[in-house]
């Protein structure tokens, strides 16, 4: 079967649904084309038999108030909740709340009250995330905060990864100062800190499946691209699966918000752009219907510490109460890993011994039944920004913006680390060049 469109969208995440239903509206015939069973990428929640959790816990928060409206009125039909956020970091035996009260920020900041920023190591920009760190709060808070913890997430030590990471996600003005008013002034140094935020009752699939049933866009799920066919030597056609049928699709202009690594590989290979640089971390994650009511009062606890394998559990009911029927305890626990590495292979017991062996969890033991277990395996959760990364990512970009009518959008199409509000008007952005794109190639 062939068709024809005007745009492609390749990727059924929150920011191709985003993009495709943006550019349907504005009157061009797209199509999204999904690989998975459904649509909604990281964004999903998934069904575990009489349970659904979100691939980790999703919170919705807003810098834009334009973008905050914009949510609230797709999501009109479900109820959101407005949560004050509640979640805490399980280190060296004890529960503190993150962030701080002024009380235990004192706890947090006995290596922050001694430390000093040092002089850039050389001219220029830092090389490493731990001379980013170093610079601004000084080596004790580097080694006490984000020596280990880092390696657990990245699998990387600081030396080996980019500052962009943090550059994006903490800010280029981060000192010791911003730290200590963090800890005790309040005063909010990253978006991601908010005391609130919006959640919809039954998840956070509830957005794209919103962004999903209010575009007019045609979506295809289960529906993988395999290969991007050349005319006049520019991209003009893609040949994708569909339920085992193959299928293509003519375009005038693609968009992609899938891994950007998958998007080099369905193209011939580029000059200077190779898709093995183009790296991801990966996350496991392992959901829990516990036989018990309630643990603690939060919504997500940290755990940085190596003695336990998973960084991040959720306590669902604390996030809604439709995600705890039957008064179990559902929880969501958190393993980075690689694609293909032991974590990533464990199976669903070996994973539930390893979550409930930590020294926060150990007391959960024996809370849950063979059944009420269940596992999603995220191979692109994370871009992943390792030292000296920046140049070969910008090579792979510019081998790509050799060609007018490819557009890259949201957080896995571009590779860089933003969160929902980021991705809806990342999105956005992409398809109003698209707009732009057609138009001047049309006149
Ligand atoms: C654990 C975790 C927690 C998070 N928490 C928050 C939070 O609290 N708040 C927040 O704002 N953000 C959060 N985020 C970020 C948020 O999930 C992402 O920003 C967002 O979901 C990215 O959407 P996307 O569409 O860009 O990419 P994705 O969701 O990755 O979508 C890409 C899609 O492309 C599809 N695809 C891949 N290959 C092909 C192919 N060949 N053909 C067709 N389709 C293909 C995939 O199946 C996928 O559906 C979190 C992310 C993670 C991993």
């Amino acid at each position: 079967m062939e068709r024809d469109v005007d745009v492609l969208v390749l990727g059924g995440g929150i920011s191709g649904l985003a993009a495709a239903g943006r550019l349907q509206a504005a009157g061009l015939k797209t199509l999204v084309l999904e690989s998975a069973p459904e649509t909604g990428g990281l964004s999903r929640t998934v069904r575990a038999g009489r349970f659904s959790y979100d691939l980790g816990g999703h919170r919705l928060y807003f810098s834009k108030t334009s973008a905050r409206e914009w949510t609230e009125e797709l999501l009109k039909d479900s109820r959101l909740l407005r949560p004050k956020r509640s979640s805490a970091v399980f280190t060296g035996g004890r529960m503190l709340r993150y962030p701080p009260t002024f009380l235990n920020g004192l706890l947090y900041a006995a290596p922050v009250l001694f430390s000093r920023g040092r002089k850039a190591p050389s001219a220029g920009e830092p090389a490493t995330l731990k001379d980013w760190l170093e610079t601004r709060l000084g080596a004790r808070v580097h080694d006490r905060y984000f020596r280990d913890y880092t390696r657990k997430v990245w699998g990387l030590g600081t030396d080996e990864l980019s500052p962009l990471w943090a550059e994006r996600r903490i800010g280029g003005g981060f000192s010791v100062k911003t730290l200590l008013l963090e800890l005790f002034g309040g005063k909010l140094s990253s978006k991601e800190n908010v005391s609130r935020f919006l959640y919809p009752e039954n998840g956070i699939g509830e957005l794209p499946a919103a962004l999903a049933a209010s575009s007019k866009a045609e979506i295809l799920t289960g529906a993988a691209a395999k290969e991007i066919i050349f005319s006049g030597g520019r991209p003009a056609a893609a040949v994708f699966t569909h339920f085992g049928r193959t299928e293509r699709v003519n375009f005038k202009a693609l968009v992609s918000a899938i891994p950007l690594r998958s998007l080099l590989g369905l193209l011939p290979p580029l000059p200077g752009a190779d898709p093995a640089a183009v790296r991801y971390r990966a996350l496991v994650v392992l959901f829990a219907a516990l036989k018990r009511k309630k643990l603690s009062p939060y919504h997500w606890v940290y755990f940085p510490d190596r003695d336990a394998a998973f960084s991040r559990a959720c306590e669902l009911a604390n996030w809604s109460p439709k995600l705890a029927p039957d008064g179990r305890l559902p929880m969501t626990f958190e393993f980075f890993c690689d694609e293909g590495d032991d974590t990533w292979r464990m199976s669903l017991n070996e994973l539930a011994v390893l979550a409930l062996a930590a020294p926060g969890t150990r007391r959960l033991t024996g809370e849950f039944e063979p059944g009420e277990l269940a596992v999603e395996r995220l191979p692109h959760a994370y871009p992943l920004l390792y030292a000296g990364a920046e140049r070969p990512l910008a090579a792979a970009k510019a081998a790509l913006g050799a060609f007018p009518n490819i557009f890259l959008c949201g957080r896995t199409g571009s590779h860089a680390y933003m969160d929902t509000e980021e991705c809806l008007l990342d999105s956005w952005a992409a398809a109003d060049r698209v707009q732009n794109f057609i138009r001047a190639s049309q006149a």
